[in-house]
């Protein structure tokens, strides 16, 4: 059953060559958000391994992790807090910068958006080199928040971002490419 429902999710994700820009192949999710049964069915997967975790706060990446990160949230009982790109949030905010493949970005948090001891789970749409998501992990540790783990829907397994994540905890993936 698990992977009669991988497949279907797989399915509604649409491969895009060359997008952003020559040789990468972009994973849009756009199909399975607008798909009901899908999207219900992702996130029920998504959530399946945390639902005994007692997650207090989901931390989504801008912008895809917003989506499914809310949804996450509300499955698991728990608020919502968006790690934004710069200059979205209004001050106070701690920011983190990071390394990308072509360049550099930041991370954005309000400063009191989450408690010492809060449970935190993050989640984002795809994990590629493994950069934003590591990123995303020291900005929630500065909170003294607890690392629940974090997930993706997609895992794109050449890239080897996996090894970027630091953290002891769980990083769990829907699809693996
Ligand atoms: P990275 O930091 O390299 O793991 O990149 C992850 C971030 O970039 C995520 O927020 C993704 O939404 C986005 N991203 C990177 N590569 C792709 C791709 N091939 N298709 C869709 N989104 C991507």
């Amino acid at each position: 059953r698990a992977s009669a429902v991988t497949s279907q999710l797989a399915a509604l994700i649409r491969d895009v060559a060359d997008f952003p820009q020559p040789g990468v192949t972009f994973r849009d999710v756009t199909p399975l958000l607008a798909d009901a049964r899908g999207f219900a069915h992702c996130i029920d997967a998504l959530a399946e391994p945390w639902l005994a975790q007692g997650v207090q706060a989901v931390c989504g990446i801008e912008a895809r992790g917003f989506i499914f990160g809310a949804a996450l949230a509300q499955k698991l009982g728990a608020g919502f807090v968006p790690l934004r790109k710069p200059g979205k949030l209004p001050p106070p905010v701690l920011s983190i910068d990071y390394q990308l493949e072509y360049g550099r970005d930041q991370l954005e948090i309000r400063d009191d958006a989450l408690q010492p001891g809060e449970r935190v789970l993050l989640v984002d749409d795809v994990l590629a080199t493994g950069g934003t998501l590591a990123a995303a992990w020291a900005l929630v540790q500065r909170f003294d928040a607890v690392p629940v783990g974090a997930c993706v829907v997609v895992e794109l397994t050449a890239l080897q971002g996996r090894l970027r994540w630091q953290s002891r905890e769980p990083l769990h993936s829907l699809l693996r490419y």
